[in-house]
């Protein structure tokens, strides 16, 4: 397919000059040169807005008008001086995606001209119209209010395209009614509420944090296909992934890709996207290859969770620009190629203090680091009372290829500790004391080289939750996600669960005991009721399905059965409870996720339908044309060949087949579609509507390697994922 396309590709790949800024010769000559944060507001802001800014951000208050219009007139005059003509207010609706509505800086004076105006009311609150956004029901059609409020901690920034740069600015966005509307507004309610509990615990030792907050670090996974090959694929365009396409005849069984090295087409792209996150202050460390064939990731450097958040949704926009930059398409969906491995986004998730501690380090002892004991078991006893919840928190159509699918977690949500903390734990539920562990070096059994110091924890890449040394490791959040859901949920199934740890240390206490003694003791319970949920072996075998139903943990492999996570009594209780979302909004998240949950599939089945009926029956029937023809030119010819014939009558049934098959999807998409409650109707498309898509992409994958490579109507795999 798209013959000429390779040339121009070579063409294309003459590697661009990277995006950053005339006249920069390091990456810290030009870092965060885009952004509004706290080191450029110290040089534009007076020392005693300044103080206030900080003083806002630090204890997450409002900051008083005068001083809004202080920071609003220098943010105008440094974006103005950046070249940004407009402003936006930033937010995260749940669709999932950024939203964005500009405005102009400009001001009619009355007398025929304008002037620039930015004002701290401008930079605090606007009020885009909200009834265009899912609210599950939150905002009746006719209340169309939505309000956006600064959300002062994650800085402002400007967004440099083509066409243009626009001043950014991180908001909330809420109902009238006071309901979030958006992701940002719970998470910054955990991660308020994560921060009172992990105090609450604090308090149990000297020391002099005064907050705690979750840091994440998203690792990021994505494919780079040609952009000719993505526009010429409806599906891809459409829906994300390839929804059919044989499989090429090299995959990734090589495993010749992985940390491979980058090609230089891919290199251009990499470093001129760095480069981009680099001016909006992202810290992107790492970058390689991965498994599949033109899959690959980056990694930042962690940060607070809020900023992280926002820092991945943006990570995500900037990729697919810079992308179509260099004439390529970054997908992000979950599983774009079926055969090969699909994109996961690892969110490596710490608690950290203001004074620089990581409460999930362990330290050289951790039998003996109780503050880090007692985090670690809250940890385990959460995800092992709300295994469910977590699993609705990264439920989607994209996800449900992945997981279970032996390249990523399965559904079961466990957690692992690794063999050393394991026995830890063990020797604290029997009651000894675990014996000094030695740090443990693994010698190379070569002389010259000096042995290496082993990890406290192995790695275990087939956990969806794996203690990684001093982080958490959520390896089960697909490539797309907005992180803040699974943030979010973690930040308060641990607050929950610490401040629950909390009540019964001190019942004990209460009861004579010393904290010691007392803190102990309930260790040893909490870890006793939630161990089941650990698990140190191959989360991917056949064995551990079978294991993890033994042990009572939710397995639910498709979306709609894993968002009733989200329904559960404990789940609303645990959310209203520290004030994160309340029980109407908790309702509405579940109704709006099985409503993309079952657009998602109707917009896959439509598609299955179309490109059959329009793409590949018309050229399978050309090509049984002219077999016929053949077949009367060798009959003439009194040459008749039984094999051609045979394959006429293969395509023949193919094409009725896949027609067939195609009509029944609509008659059952149709049906689906009528259904009324939302529950229901997303049971339908994942039960009745998505089983046709293999069988209808079974005929058409067979047509595929049976007719002219030349004439077949979309690229194939073997050159979406190999030509580039
Ligand atoms: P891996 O070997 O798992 O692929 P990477 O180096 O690609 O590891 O990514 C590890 C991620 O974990 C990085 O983003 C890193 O900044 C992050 N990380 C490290 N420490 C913490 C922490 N305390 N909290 C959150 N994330 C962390
Ligand atoms: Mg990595």
């Amino acid at each position: 397919m798209p013959h000429g396309v390779l040339a121009e590709m070579t063409a294309k790949t003459a590697a661009k000059s990277a995006s950053a800024p005339a006249g920069a010769a390091k990456v810290s000559d030009y870092y965060g040169c885009n952004v509004f944060g706290l080191e450029t507001m110290k040089l534009l802001l007076p020392k005693e807005t300044f103080r206030k800014v900080q003083e806002a951000v630090d204890a997450g208050t409002r900051l008083d008008p005068e001083s809004a219009n202080a920071v609003a007139s220098a943010m105008k005059t440094w974006a103005i001086q950046k070249g940004a003509t407009h402003y936006c207010h930033w937010f995260q609706p749940l669709t999932g995606a950024t939203a964005e509505k500009h405005d102009a800086f400009i001001d009619p004076t009355g007398t025929g001209g304008v002037v620039e105006s930015f004002t701290g009311q401008m930079l605090a609150q606007a009020e885009p119209d909200a009834s265009s956004f899912p609210s599950g029901g939150l905002r009746a059609t006719f209340e169309a209010r939505g309000y956006t409020a600064w959300d002062p901690t994650s800085p402002a920034f400007i967004l440099e395209t083509a066409g243009g740069s626009t001043l950014c600015v991180p908001t909330c966005f809420i109902s009238y009614t006071g309901h979030a509307l958006d992701t940002k507004t719970p998470l910054l309610r955990s991660i308020e509420a994560l921060n009172k509990a992990a105090l609450g615990i604090l308090k149990y030792f000297d020391g002099d944090a005064r907050k705690v907050f979750s840091t994440l670090g998203a690792e990021q996974e994505y494919f780079l296909v040609d952009a000719e090959y993505y526009k010429a694929r409806p599906d891809l365009l459409l829906a994300g992934r390839t929804l059919f396409g044989a499989p090429s005849p090299k995959g990734q069984q090589l495993e010749d890709h992985y940390f491979g090295s980058i090609k230089d087409r891919v290199f251009a792209f990499m470093t001129d996207f760095e480069a981009e996150a680099y001016k909006l202050g992202i810290p992107l460390k790492t970058r390689h290859n991965e498994v599949a064939p033109h899959q690959f990731e980056c990694a930042p450097v962690f940060e607070e969770a809020n900023v992280a958040v926002d820092h991945n949704q943006l990570v995500m926009d900037v990729m697919r620009r810079v992308a179509a930059r260099h004439g390529l398409a970054a997908l992000l969906y979950e599983k774009p190629f079926a055969g090969v491995n699909g994109s996961g986004k690892h969110n490596n998730w710490s608690l950290g203090t203001d004074t620089g501690k990581n409460l999930l380090s362990p330290g050289a002892t951790p039998q003996e680091n109780l503050q880090f004991l007692i985090v670690l078991v809250s940890v385990i006893k959460a995800v092992h009372d709300h295994g469910l919840l977590l699993r609705a928190s990264i439920a989607s159509s994209g996800n449900d290829h992945r997981l279970g699918a032996n390249e990523a977690p399965p559904a079961i949500m466990s957690v692992f500790l690794g063999e050393q903390l394991t026995n830890v734990l063990n020797d604290l539920e029997k009651g000894v004391t675990t014996k000094q562990l030695d740090p443990m070096w693994i010698p190379f059994g070569i002389d010259k080289i000096p042995p290496v110091l082993k990890d406290n924890t192995d790695r275990n890449r087939t956990s969806p939750f794996a203690f990684t040394g001093n982080k958490f490791e959520f390896r089960a959040v697909g490539a797309s996600f907005n992180n803040a859901i699974p943030v979010t949920t973690l930040n308060t199934i641990v607050a929950g669960s610490l401040i629950e740890t909390k009540r019964q240390i001190d019942a004990a206490m209460a009861g004579g005991k010393p904290f010691k003694e007392a803190a102990t003791e309930v260790l040893r319970k909490l870890y006793k009721q939630s161990k089941s949920v650990c698990f140190e072996g191959n989360n991917y075998s056949e064995e551990w399905v079978k294991e993890a139903k033994r042990r009572g943990l939710p397995n639910e492999k498709t979306t709609p059965a894993a968002l009733k996570g989200f329904a559960l009594k404990s789940s609303v209780e645990i959310f209203a409870g520290l004030g994160v979302l309340t029980e109407e909004e908790s309702r509405s998240r579940h109704h709006i996720l099985l409503e993309k949950y079952a657009k998602d599939i109707d917009i896959e089945a439509k598609l299955v339908a179309e490109m059959t009926t329009t793409l590949f029956v018309p050229a399978a029937v050309d090509y049984q044309g002219r077999l016929a023809g053949a077949l009367a030119a060798q009959k003439a010819a009194g040459a008749k060949s039984p094999s051609t014939a045979a394959l006429l009558k293969r395509v023949a049934a193919r094409v009725e087949a896949a027609l067939k098959g195609a009509a029944a999807l609509e008659a059952e998409r149709a049906a689906a579609e009528a259904i009324e409650d939302a529950e229901k109707r997303a049971f339908a498309y994942c039960e009745k509507v998505k089983p046709h898509f293999s069988r209808i992409r079974a005929e058409v994958d067979a047509l595929e390697l049976e007719m002219p490579s030349a004439e077949w109507p979309v690229p194939k795999y073997r050159e979406m994922l190999f030509l580039m």
